[in-house]
């Protein structure tokens, strides 16, 4: 066993890992960083970035982990509605600058390391002249790798490939360091301890160690997303991101490289679909093929075949106050996740990162051994990141309890939501500056939210007509009760 003195030392290179430890190493701090394999993932995660997250990779001086992985342009969603669609595009970048503006993170922005490049896929002056903000789709793996390059180029960076098995405590119940069974180049495997002022968390969905801030820090497993890969996929819309709806659960689709496509299906099931059982093809074969736009279908029924799916749970976690776990913080999917629907976390994650680093450069926080400075920042820490996170969150649970609809009142707010999409101005460009992330504003969320349900209890009178009129009326009260049960528990927990 050896011991070796680090300030930071950071668990998991996932999307959020190596961006702290790279934010870290710039503010100049002895960073190690420990991931369990650096192979590149085949993963059906973190493959559509909102316009926020790209915002959180400029301040920290790593947009270009998007570059030469043939990324594709987003600039905003296609709905489909059984056969009705709407289309939505991100907003101004003019009034983004207002909502949201770009603050680079002390020590994180040099050489032109905000902006973005030209490679064979990205033309940076097509982006620069655009008026509207944009997201981005990639393969997970290669922007991840483009990631992991970054911090191994950092010359205060450590990384090694271990699997961290422990998170070491002194008398005094400080966070000190890790214990680690590290991978040798040869194949070999040895325990090593490393010892750190601080220990950051960054182990993702699965996390082991998100426990050590409470013991019933435990995600709640809602549904889950069957994953597939479409080859050469015909979308009725380039560059959008499709959302389809209809009697099944939602499917969300995404081109992430010139011949990929993603299709990503939710499953109304707290347990992972078996994938050879009759009930699960009957559902993508009988159900969701058939809603799919005409074009789309055969490279779905092509992907239907290869029965090539990826499966992965849909969780919930509100994150907690830290500060209390002294030499401990945790970041990512570790801290706190939502449904992946509206692809959020990576956007979430790496506005969390810029944060954190805000708060902790030196100029603020000189020792990283001063716990109760420390402590005072991740208030901080906790306070700021509200806005954003209580936003993304909540509309992630709200929307896919819509568009999952299962019973006639979600039925009758999941119609009106469209409409309400119809009407186009502020009912459309608000809902999209929320998703996006560049309007983090709850109040705002909230407003949509609950204008949408009035809205929907509006057009369901009509539906119903004269004859109708009492059904409508008694339904008026399961809306307004359904949509205060799925959307205020969610906004309470993100922001109190
Ligand atoms: C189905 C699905 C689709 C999603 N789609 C999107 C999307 O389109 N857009 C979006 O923004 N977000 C999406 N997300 C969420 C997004 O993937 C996560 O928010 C993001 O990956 C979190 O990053 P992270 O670094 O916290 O965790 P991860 O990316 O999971 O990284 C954790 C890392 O820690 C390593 N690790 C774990 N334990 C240890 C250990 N003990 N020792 C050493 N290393 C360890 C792992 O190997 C891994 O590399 C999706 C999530 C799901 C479930």
């Amino acid at each position: 066993m050896t011991s070796t003195q680090f300030d930071v030392i950071v668990v998991g290179a996932g999307v959020v890992g190596p961006a702290i430890a790279t934010a870290l190493a710039r503010q100049g701090r002895k960073v190690l960083i420990v991931e369990r394999s650096w192979e590149k993932p085949d993963r059906i995660v973190g493959e559509l970035m909102q316009p926020a997250g790209l915002k959180a990779l400029r301040e920290l001086g790593m947009i270009q982990a998007v570059n030469n992985i043939e990324a594709t342009f987003v600039e905003g969603y296609y709905i489909k509605y059984n056969d009705d669609v709407v289309s939505l595009k991100y907003m101004e970048k003019s009034k983004a600058q207002v909502t949201n503006p770009t603050h680079p993170v002390p020590g994180c922005v040099k050489d032109g390391n905000d902006k973005l490049l030209s490679d064979g896929v990205v033309d940076a002056t097509d982006w620069e002249m655009d008026s509207r903000v944009r997201g981005i789709a990639f393969h997970h793996g290669d922007f991840l790798m483009n990631l992991r390059s970054i911090v191994k180029s950092e010359p205060n960076v450590t990384a090694l490939q271990g699997n961290v098995t422990q998170i070491i405590r002194d008398d005094e119940q400080v966070v000190n360091g890790v214990k680690a069974k590290l991978t040798n180049a040869d194949g070999s495997t040895e325990i090593q301890t490393f010892s750190s002022k601080l220990v950051v968390c960054c182990d993702g969905i699965y996390s082991k160690f998100r426990k050590e801030l409470s013991k019933d820090n435990i995600p709640h497993t809602g549904s889950h997303f069957v994953g597939l890969n479409l080859v050469d996929a015909k979308l009725p819309m380039p560059h959008r991101g499709h959302v389809i709806l209809g009697d099944h659960a939602p499917a969300i689709i995404y081109q992430i490289s010139p011949h990929d496509t993603r299709i990503l299906c939710a499953y109304r099931s707290t347990t992972p679909p078996s994938q050879t059982s009759n009930e699960f093809q009957e559902y993508l074969y009988n159900e969701v093929l058939p809603s799919l736009p005409k074009e789309t279908q055969p490279s779905f029924l092509q992907a239907l075949k290869s029965k090539k799916f990826k499966v992965m749970p849909n969780q919930y976690l509100a994150a907690k106050k830290q500060g209390a776990q002294r030499g401990l913080i945790m970041l990512g999917d570790s801290l706190n996740m939502r449904h992946p629907l509206t692809g959020g976390g990576m956007t979430v994650g790496l506005n969390d990162v810029a944060l954190l680093a805000k708060l902790l450069q030196p100029e603020k926080v000189p020792d990283l051994q001063d716990y109760d400075k420390i402590a005072t920042q991740l208030k901080l820490f906790h306070s700021r990141r509200k806005n954003l996170d209580a936003v993304i969150n909540t509309l992630s649970i709200a929307l896919y309890s819509l568009f999952a609809a299962d019973k006639n009142s979600l039925k009758i707010l999941q119609k009106g939501c469209f409409k309400y999409f119809l009407r186009g101005g502020d009912c459309m460009s608000g809902p999209m500056g929320l998703l996006s992330g560049m309007l983090p504003f709850p109040m705002l969320l909230f407003n949509h939210f609950f204008s949408v349900a009035f809205y929907a209890i509006y057009c369901n009178f009509i539906d119903r007509g004269l004859l109708g009129f009492l059904v409508a009326f008694f339904e008026a009260f399961e809306v307004i009760f359904t949509a205060i049960y799925i959307f205020s528990p969610y906004l309470w927990k993100e922001l109190v």
